[in-house]
């Protein structure tokens, strides 16, 4: 048993270690989790090979920190990532096309409806944050993508009709 003090994050639902820092302006996370976040961030932003990772982790992080559903930013949020991991995770486009599509897609985010979390998550970013900058980064990030796209399985329906009605 560690003696360390632990909170629970109020995003992801992980614990993590109680410590005092920065969170997000609109991804309501606890500290510790922030900084487990970070440290992927830190990792990807050293290795440019580590470029389509950083978009899953930015996504994968962004919906399962959705934040207050009554906040306009914090709803789009949701919608928008959650159709960017898709469009990620179903093909595997170069980096240019994938930045044309995500720029079009935040468009037309006006018109996301709130997205009610799962009630867990399979994993969280204190799963992959262990393997930052280690030759598993890109692999532990990518089924972290995976499994929260399978968590969110309730919106999938909804998030396909909407990026189908986008156009792109
Ligand atoms: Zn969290």
């Amino acid at each position: 048993m560690t003696s360390k003090r632990q909170t629970t994050c109020p995003g992801c639902g992980d614990r993590f270690d109680a410590i005092t820092g920065p969170t997000h302006a609109y991804m309501t996370s606890s500290p510790g989790c922030y900084t487990a976040f970070n440290s992927l961030l830190a990792a990807e932003y050293g290795d440019p090979a580590l470029l389509p990772t950083h978009r899953l982790t930015v996504d994968t992080y962004a919906v399962q920190h959705p934040g207050d559903p009554n906040a306009r930013r914090a709803v789009q949020s949701v919608g928008l990532h959650l159709a960017r991991l898709k469009l990620q995770l179903a093909h595997d486009l170069p980096p240019k096309e994938t930045n044309d599509v995500m720029l079009g897609l935040s468009k037309h985010k006006s018109s996301l409806i709130a997205l009610a979390p799962p009630a867990q998550f399979t994993q969280t970013v204190a799963d992959i944050a262990p393997h930052a900058g280690t030759a598993l980064h890109s692999a532990k990030v990518s089924q972290w993508a995976l499994t929260t796209w399978q968590d969110y399985a309730a919106h999938h329906t909804y998030i396909s009709e909407w990026i189908a009605q986008t156009g792109l």
